[in-house]
């Protein structure tokens, strides 16, 4: 039977970073905002299917300015004064992937919180399955969960669901890469037990093995050998970050079976509770997978675990420091790194971030790179056309890639905003940035009455709020 759940000014569908962010962000406009999330779990890929390796990075650009400021930098610095976090890690070297390490179990634990605190309310353990349309304006959406179905009315809707399934059900356009060509999915997994200064001395006994390129040292004026000799004079694992490369045992491994060879043999950092846990992200790559099929997705979520068992095994035997690891969580699903991309009133495409172009409807920035993406093989990352900006800054985020093709009353944020695939803003602090954005657009607009469209004529009030929340729209590269 379907029910009448109630009416609100602002519905967010989904409670990952970007939902989360845009249900505190509307809640503070005074705007009566409803959250709904699938699982009982807020934080998405944060800390449920994830968290990535790097939570949070890139808050920086190359010359080490914050240009990601926000709902990431407050909850950041709210982890960091209950020492659920570490101090921004902005190694000389490193112009890309700048660290600001948080528990991402203490950021799902946080968020709750502040949801109560900015009186947002919550609707857990709850499908969005159908959007209710009048024509081409989104009225609201049904839900199914432990009590049935109900209608949910809203001024304004907001698709933080990651692979845009909102939109999609409202008939959006969107694009999406041919499958062979989509990034693999993974299941990520977290190891304790390891000692530290024996991973150490084996990077530095080996330093040639490992891979240091993607921090591109050279923007900062450094060379791979002042690198390597930097990493040689570190104690300090948190220094390098993500360490990734093991060639030669890698290479060994496959010839003796014993490395699977979906993806690169390395792994991430993790802040729990005053000691660093090892986080394998990259240990299962399932390609040839379109996550918004049940079979391939079934098929990734099988695949996955069985590469991650390989992989586990291999650390255990040969890396040397992870002889007594023991892993303590596997992430309960598999994560998507690449679906839809919903068009919207301004596609983000290649020319806008190599020149770090700047707009007028500027919601935030990201310094994040063109073409940086996964694919199942030897080394994590395979770079497709990859390109930074030669000013070496950050670009705009319009907040018209917000706003999806021919609907009305209706926001995308989060992974599936309007970009060129290779533009893909699925970034977890650019999903905070979009989704934060997404809120106070929406809060607006219920406000005024007007809808998110006409509100493209003049976002003056939109960026002042931001900015007042501590959003960075201006004076960086
Ligand atoms: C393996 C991997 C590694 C990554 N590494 C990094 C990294 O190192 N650094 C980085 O910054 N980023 C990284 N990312 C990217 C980043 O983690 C994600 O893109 C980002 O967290 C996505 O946020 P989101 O809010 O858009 O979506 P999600 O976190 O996916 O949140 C979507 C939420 O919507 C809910 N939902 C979905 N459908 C419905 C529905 N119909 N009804 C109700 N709820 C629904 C889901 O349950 C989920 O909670 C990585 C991603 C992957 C897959």
């Amino acid at each position: 039977m379907l029910g009448y759940y109630g009416s609100y000014d602002v519905v967010v569908c989904g409670g990952g970073t970007s939902g989360v962010t845009a249900a505190v962000a509307a809640a503070r406009t005074g705007a009566k905002t409803l959250l709904i999330e699938r699982t009982g779990q807020l934080g998405g890929q944060m800390n449920f299917s994830g968290p990535p390796g790097f939570a949070y990075a890139w808050l920086f650009n190359a010359y080490h300015e914050q240009v990601v400021g926000g709902f990431a930098d407050e909850t950041y610095k709210r982890l960091l004064e209950t020492g659920h976090a570490l101090p921004h890690t902005l190694t000389d070297w490193r112009a890309a992937y700048t660290f600001s390490y948080i528990d991402p179990d203490w950021w799902g634990l946080l968020v709750y919180q502040i949801l109560t605190d900015e009186k947002a309310e919550m609707m857990l353990h709850s499908l969005v399955t159908e959007v209710i349309r009048d024509g081409n304006t989104v009225k609201g959406v049904v839900v199914e969960h432990p009590s049935g179905r109900s209608i949910v009315l809203a001024k304004v809707v907001i698709d933080c669901t990651g692979e845009g399934e909102v939109c999609y059900q409202a008939g959006a356009e969107y694009e999406i890469q041919p499958k062979e060509l989509l990034e693999p999915a993974t299941v990520a997994f977290t190891a304790d037990g390891v000692d530290w200064d024996e991973v150490l001395r084996y990077v530095k006994d080996n330093i040639k093995d490992f891979l240091f390129e993607q921090a591109r040292f050279e923007e900062r004026g450094y060379t791979r050998e002042e690198v390597e000799e930097a990493v040689k004079n570190t104690n300090n694992i948190v220094d390098i970050g993500e360490i990734m490369g093991y060639i030669s045992l890698r290479d060994q491994g496959i010839k003796t079976g014993e490395w699977h060879g979906q993806s690169g043999v390395g792994f991430f950092l993790m802040p729990k509770g005053g000691k660093i846990l090892a986080h394998f992200q990259h240990s299962s790559h399932v390609g040839n997978a379109d996550c918004t099929d049940v079979r391939d997705i079934t098929r990734a979520e099988v695949e996955c675990r069985r590469l991650d068992v390989i992989a586990f095994n291999f650390f255990k035997k040969h890396i040397p420091g992870f002889e007594n690891a023991y892993i303590t969580r596997v992430c309960p699903e598999t994560r998507i790194r690449e679906t839809r991309r919903i068009m919207g009133d301004y596609k983000i495409v290649y020319q806008d971030i190599y020149e770090s172009r700047k707009f007028s409807d500027v919601i935030g920035k990201s310094p994040f790179v063109i073409g940086n993406r996964h694919a199942v093989g030897n080394t994590a990352l395979v770079p497709v056309n990859t390109q930074r900006p030669p000013d070496k800054g950050s670009h705009d985020i319009p907040y018209r890639s917000l706003v999806p093709l021919g609907l009305e009353n209706i926001l995308v944020a989060g992974k599936a905003i309007s970009a060129e695939w290779q533009c893909h803003h699925r970034f977890l602090m650019e999903t905070m940035v979009t989704g934060q954005a997404a809120g106070v657009a929406a809060g607006l607009c219920a406000q005024k009455g007007i809808t998110p469209r006409e509100m493209e004529k003049d976002v003056s009030e939109l960026q002042d709020i931001l900015q007042k929340q501590g959003a960075i729209l201006y004076g960086t590269r």
